[in-house]
């Protein structure tokens, strides 16, 4: 069986790795953004995501943003980020990368989580550098639209996430590319794997000898470089895993 093959490989990892995506998410009830129902069927993303139309219009960003992030910031971990979690405390992987920005890995009680995309639960001033809650802003977007820096006054406030035509964290992706080429097995959870760089860290684990386990719905273009392909849900699948891993 194939869960039993990817505990299997689990339970020989020394420096296990997961990545996930929204996938992960989407079963905690977080819209995704890519296929079928995604926002970005309804939304144009390189308009009301990129940092060009949030410079030009910061409200018209945050008039799109705050609907989802009603959904995300009620939203619980899933059956599926704890057994992530369950997995580092067992000492099979040593950590999850992410490129999801919605802080539910840390929720879950995963300690080691690199977020290539950043984080969603902060939103930091660009002209004064002041940060605060992501809640706290969503708060007050009934009465100010869109919202200024209680520091400055400014209204540039933008979530810590990476919007299209910013750079990817530097930090971070050295960090996913440092741990995958010293991972032994790679679990890709929940992620398409086609944006750059989350699409290249399972190919350079790969490089280094890694052994892929790849669980999603659809099928990924890595599927064909997997020990293990699973598709189901990620809820449903990675919890089996953990109870068979840590038997
Ligand atoms: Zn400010």
């Amino acid at each position: 069986m194939t869960v039993e093959h990817a505990a299997e490989l689990l339970r020989s990892a020394r420096h296990g790795i997961a990545i996930t995506g929204a996938g992960v998410s989407a079963e905690s009830g977080i819209p995704t953004f890519r296929g079928e129902g995604g926002l970005w069927t309804k939304y144009d993303p390189v308009k009301v995501a990129s940092i060009e139309t949030f410079m030009a219009d910061p409200a018209s960003y945050w008039q799109a943003a705050r609907e989802r992030a009603t959904a995300v910031l009620a939203a619980r971990p899933n059956a599926g980020h704890v057994a992530l979690a369950r997995l580092e405390e067992l000492g099979r992987l040593v950590a999850v990368v992410t490129q999801n920005t919605d802080g539910l890995h840390q929720d879950a009680g995963s300690r080691r989580v690199i977020e290539l995309h950043g984080s969603g639960r902060t939103v930091a001033c660009m002209t004064c550098g002041r940060r605060e809650p992501r809640a706290d802003v969503q708060a007050r977007l009934d009465v100010e639209m869109p919202p200024r820096c209680r520091h400055c006054g400014s209204m540039f406030l933008k979530p810590t996430v990476v919007l299209f035509g910013e750079a990817m964290p530097a930090a971070e992706v050295q960090e996913a590319y440092d741990l995958a080429e010293r991972s032994d097995v790679v679990l890709v959870v929940g992620s398409s794997l086609v944006v750059y760089p989350a699409a290249d860290v399972p190919l350079a684990a790969l490089r280094a000898g890694a052994r892929m386990i790849v669980i999603n719905a659809e099928p990924t273009p890595f599927d064909r470089l997997a020990s293990v392909v699973i598709h189901g849900r990620s809820g449903e699948v990675l919890p089996e895993i953990a109870a068979l891993t840590g038997a």
